[in-house]
């Protein structure tokens, strides 16, 4: 008998294979046949057939080997994955406590893991990967380059010393420069040291609108040392064809430049010399739904894993990466001047807390653009809130439409035909407004508030010979975001409105003015990070203006005092992060310590404070049985979210807090150990939980 075992286990190679189903993703195969680590396996599970990648080699099976099934069939149609790209799933994995199946099915291209890709035939040679190459996915671009030799300015040559003085070596270099201080110019230039060691170079930037601009800049960089079919860009918005021919590419190390947004943090790339995250600070870097990672978080770790550089740039960098750098963990290199001594551009606090409350432009701001008109350059005007009015009321009773699916209030949207619709931002859920009170019968109902569309029809009234772009998410559906932009740019436009859509990198040549209307109410928002971002918003938009000539920034508030506005006059954003700091350090709250969310969905919100009252429940029954974790931990109560309905599911929430990431992540494993059975079980409860969150 012993021996019969011993034979078995001889006569096997047993593998741990991920695939991602419910229960769990890692199991255990056999094969007669060596079988390299990374490979696209076809395995029977149950009665189905499903794509998995080999993960681990086992010395022998953790269960009883008789039920151990064999592997069917090796896909060799690409190379397989390198052990550095297997580290780097079974890192996030761990780290956001997934299985490593559910990370693998997140990021491998749809087609590359489905087995009906394969028609359930287990034929090998890659059909998938030849179909999609058959259709002629790259067909030759002509590229035109504009000519980028500038004479850098000193302090990008300082700047780029020190980086490339670090190749070869993980390191953490903050680039911490002003709006308009050159830092692509900074990249670009590291970039080119890392290609001509033979290596390769991975840019993030945070949203697909920002692509064009740097993919342009980077083919016409490199336009003389790599060919146009090493630069890969890669986000939602291609095709799944594109997508799978591209990452087909990486595998085959046929690709030199990957660009892209968060996804592209985890391109198969063997061959890695730098990775570089632009506005590192940006909350788009964090997925917010399913595999809730930080594509920075995740990348500083890749580097470090590789011993390669990172690169984070900003103008203002998140209180995490700042804290980095005062305790000396990252390195900082400052460009601190815009180029060709440029001003940076003077901002303007406009008090408007003694005016009507009906003002949309204060004196000051019409003046300031009527002189943009008159010198024919352009104002750009930032309201945060996209719609007509963000409240619809009655004056008589109190009454506030609000959606029937959520709970939240709905918003006024004016359509094409003049016509008003209440709209419902959260579940997109619209309905006619109604003509009297639905509890008094008041015939006087009334709009209250500001939003893109009523600061444009104020514009449009003031200043009626003005030709005036709005864009929002609602405009920018129809006509994409680049041509209403390039609009823009031919200065065919006068006055440009938008939300954060606009603040975001993009070069505009002739806005001379950026006015910023209704920010106040982020300094009043729970959240704990709002002064954090609002500060960082404002800098962006503000750095819109005057990027080629003087700028002005113009901001109305009604608390013209508060450390926000008074530091971004200043243009202090090191006092600013540094007080923050210091705030979040009394109250222990990150960088100073960690968190995770437990979020719980369900029918009705008491299902889902109770299912989080019980998760509470186990998690100090285990931090009072052991010591180590004893003070360490604190577990909030459950509390409704902060929109606690979307489209009829109500959300719960629960805080942990650790004092160190070590301590909160073993916690969590710990408990979620015990309690995923009961979790299994549960059906009515859909739960998640998110480490380091960003919004609670
Ligand atoms: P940032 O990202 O720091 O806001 P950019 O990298 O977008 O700034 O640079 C701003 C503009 O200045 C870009 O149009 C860029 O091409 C240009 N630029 C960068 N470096 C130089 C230089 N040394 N001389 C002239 N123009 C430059
Ligand atoms: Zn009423
Ligand atoms: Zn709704």
């Amino acid at each position: 008998m012993q021996n019969d075992q011993t034979e078995l286990l001889k006569s096997y190679y047993w593998l741990n294979v991920a695939f991602r189903v419910p229960m769990g993703g890692l199991f255990e195969y056999k094969s007669e046949s060596f079988i390299k680590l990374g490979s696209r396996v076809i395995v029977p599970f149950g009665k189905r057939t499903m794509i998995g990648i080999v993960v681990d080699h086992l010395i022998s099976p953790t269960i009883d080997p008789k039920y151990i099934k064999n592997i069917l069939d090796v896909i060799d149609d690409l190379p397989s994955l390198n052990e550095d790209w297997i580290r780097l799933i079974k890192f996030t994995a761990d780290y956001y406590q997934r299985s490593i199946g559910d990370v693998v099915y997140s990021v491998i291209p749809s087609p590359l893991r489905t087995i009906s890709s394969y028609n359930g035939k287990r034929s090998k040679g890659g059909p998938v990967v030849r179909a999609y190459e058959s259709k002629s996915g790259f067909s030759p671009k002509e590229y035109i380059y504009s000519n980028h030799n500038y004479e850098l300015e000193e302090q990008q040559k300082r700047a780029i010393e020190i980086i490339v003085s670090s190749l070869g070596e993980f390191k953490t270099i903050l680039v911490h420069g002003v709006t308009g201080s050159g830092k692509t110019e900074v990249y670009l230039r590291s970039a080119c040291h890392v290609l001509s060691m033979g290596k390769q170079v991975l840019f993030l930037v945070p949203e697909i609108n920002l692509t064009p601009q740097l993919e342009n800049a980077v083919r016409s960089h490199f336009a003389n040392i790599i060919s146009p079919e090493e630069i890969l860009v890669v986000h939602s918005g291609i095709s799944m064809q594109k997508r799978v021919l591209s990452w087909a590419m990486m595998q085959r190390s046929q690709v030199k430049v990957v660009l892209g947004t968060r996804m592209s943090i985890f391109s198969p790339l063997s061959n890695l010399g730098l990775i570089v995250i632009d506005e590192e600070h940006d909350i788009s870097y964090k997925q917010q739904s399913r595999l809730r990672y930080s594509a920075r978080d995740v990348a500083i770790w890749r580097a470090k894993d590789l011993g390669i550089p990172i690169l984070l740039g900003s103008a203002t960098p998140s209180l995490e990466t700042w804290n980095h750098v005062n305790n000396k963990k990252y390195l900082l290199v400052s460009l601190d001047k815009r180029i060709k001594n440029i001003c940076m551009p003077s901002i303007k606090l406009i008090n408007t807390a003694k005016l009507p409350y009906s003002t949309v432009l204060t004196k000051e701001l019409q003046e300031a653009i009527d002189l943009r008109l008159q010198r024919k350059e352009q104002s750009l005007i930032f309201i945060n809130r996209r719609g007509y009015a963000p409240v619809f009321h009655c004056y008589a009773c109190g009454w506030v439409s609000s959606c029937s699916r959520c709970s939240v209030f709905t918003v006024l949207h004016v359509l094409k035909d003049r016509s008003y619709r209440l709209q419902c931002h959260h579940c997109g859920l619209h309905s006619a407004i109604p003509r009297t009170c639905p509890i008094c019968g008041n015939q006087d109902l009334k709009a209250m508030g500001l939003g893109t569309q009523s600061v444009e029809e104020e514009l449009s009234l003031v200043f009626p010979q003005a030709k005036i772009l709005r864009i929002d998410s609602d405009t920018a559906r129809g006509s994409s975001v680049k041509d209403l932009l390039s609009d823009v740019n031919n200065g065919e436009i006068d006055i440009l409105i938008g939300t954060q859509m606009l603040s975001k990198g993009h070069n505009f040549t002739k806005v001379s003015l950026v006015g910023v209307i209704n920010s106040d109410s982020m300094i009043f928002s729970q959240d704990f990070r709002a002064s954090e971002r609002l500060f960082a918003q404002l800098m962006q938009v503000s750095g819109r203006s005057g990027r080629y000539s003087n700028g002005e920034v113009i901001i109305q508030t009604s608390f013209p005092d508060h450390s926000v506005y008074q530091s971004l006059v200043s243009n202090d954003y090191i006092g600013f992060a540094n007080n923050l700091l210091k705030e979040r350090k009394k109250t222990l709250l990150p960088p100073f310590s960690f968190q995770a969310l437990l979020t719980a969905e369900s029918k009705n919100i008491e299902t889902s404070i109770k299912f989080l009252e019980e998760s509470k429940f186990i998690i100090e029954g285990i931090t009072s049985k052991n010591l180590s974790y004893n003070n360490k931990i604190i577990c909030y109560d459950p509390l409704p979210a902060r929109v606690f309905r979307v489209a009829n599911i109500e959300k719960a929430q629960l805080l942990i807090e650790g004092h160190s990431r070590h301590i909160l992540l073993s916690l969590l494993r710990n408990w979620l150990s015990l309690s995923s059975i009961s979790f299994r079980k549960n059906n009515k409860v859909n739960w998640s939980i998110e480490i380091d969150p960003l919004e609670i």
